[in-house]
């Protein structure tokens, strides 16, 4: 019977809080505490937890993260209670059983028996327990400031997984790469009016459309892969509102967010150049709010190597591509970090409502992370 104290233990803290969040580090700490050779907690009021397992001298280094937080979730909206972990036919629901806890006791499983059948005689594996990556992969408290130890440590590992999950049944996806954000706040004025009068209105819903309507001319709202499988940039509007609840009355101030995603192949600046030049046009003014890179490895890496030899050796089929969501791994490929995203367990409703995970997943997930120790 496997053991899923751990597990629970982790999905029973709501993550989508600070506090939570450092609890997450607070129960790692303790959990890892009796195995690590050693464990640094990095951060004051926002906390990571760095636990390190093998070859202290080692330069030959492979690095684990997995971020702690997870997105909200409301017990009316759920199932089952979303901080309890319930399982039904195999099948574990619960915030943040996919994205990532799932991914991080698996993880900790296969270091952990990396270690008790000492295989880690010539190698230093690193796992880093990160805050603060559900707000946009833009946070210098998260993995940036665990980036930011490793540099000034000059300890930087030689690679890194992080295992977001994999689609439920699907082959073992092995992101060689992910889209970076803008997010955008578009506001348009106007000259508030009846909206029975005659005269020509300004009409700030009206100009906020029309921005709108050719920024889809430019940027698809569905995003779309090109022939090589790496997701293409995207915009979607996720709000809008206006200043004004009267039925008979033009506004004279409407404004929208607008989530435009960034292909690995495409650059931030490049992207919202385009879109300033549109806001000018149309009279818009923008407000970035946030602005998180693309990034994406070679194909050469090592990591990748040792997956695929992984995948194989082991018969598991998988799929190598590039993950259309933001994450923290440009903090760590902007270090020279190669990093790899996916292999973690098969997840469904992430970020949704009964989010869930399939229990048979776990070993092949834990067998991925094992082989690789096995292998660096
Ligand atoms: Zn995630």
């Amino acid at each position: 019977m496997r053991d899923l104290k751990l597990l629970k233990s982790m999905v029973e803290i709501n993550s989508s809080t600070v506090d939570g969040q450092n609890k997450m580090i607070e129960l790692l700490k303790n959990y890892l505490s009796p195995h690590a050779n050693k464990i640094k907690i990095i951060g004051k009021e926002r906390k990571n937890i760095l636990a390190f397992f093998g070859d202290m001298k080692s330069k030959n280094i492979l690095l684990f993260n997995g971020h702690v937080d997870t997105v909200s979730a409301s017990k009316d909206d759920f199932k089952f209670n979303p901080f309890s972990l319930v399982e039904q036919d195999d099948v574990l629901f619960g915030r943040g059983t996919g994205d990532m806890k799932g991914g991080i006791y698996c993880t900790l499983n296969a270091i952990i028996r990396a270690k008790n059948e000492k295989l880690l005689k010539d190698k230093l594996i690193i796992f880093a327990g990160t805050c603060d990556e559900e707000t946009g992969s833009d946070s210098e408290f998260g993995a940036s400031a665990v980036v930011d130890y490793f540099l000034t440590e000059n300890l930087i590992p030689s690679a890194c997984l992080i295992p977001e999950p994999n689609k439920f049944n699907a082959p073992l996806k092995i992101n060689l790469g992910h889209r970076g954000l803008i997010w955008i706040k578009a506001v348009s004025t106007g000259i508030k009016m009846h909206s029975g009068s005659v005269h020509k209105e300004d009409n700030a819903i009206v100009s906020l459309e029309d921005f709108l309507h050719s920024l889809r001319k430019k940027l698809t709202n569905q995003p779309k892969k090109d022939k090589k499988g790496i997701p293409c940039s995207s915009a979607r509007v996720t709000n809008i509102k206006s200043d004004n609840d009267e039925f008979n009355v033009v506004p004279d101030l409407c404004e929208c967010n607008i989530d435009v995603r960034v292909s690995p192949l495409d650059k931030n600046k490049d992207i919202l150049k385009m879109i300033q030049k549109l806001a000018v046009k149309y009279g818009i003014k923008l407000e970035v709010l946030k602005n998180t890179p693309s990034s994406m490895i070679k194909r050469k890496e090592r990591i990748l190597q040792e997956l695929v030899g992984v995948c194989e050796e082991e018969n598991f089929e998988y799929e190598i591509g590039y993950s259309s969501a933001t994450c923290d791994a440009h903090f760590f490929n902007n270090a020279k970090i190669p990093t790899v995203v996916g292999l973690g367990v098969d997840a469904k409703n992430v970020h949704a409502n009964d989010e869930c995970i399939s229990k048979k997943s776990f070993q092949k997930c834990e067998d991925v992370m094992f082989n690789l120790i096995k292998r660096w």
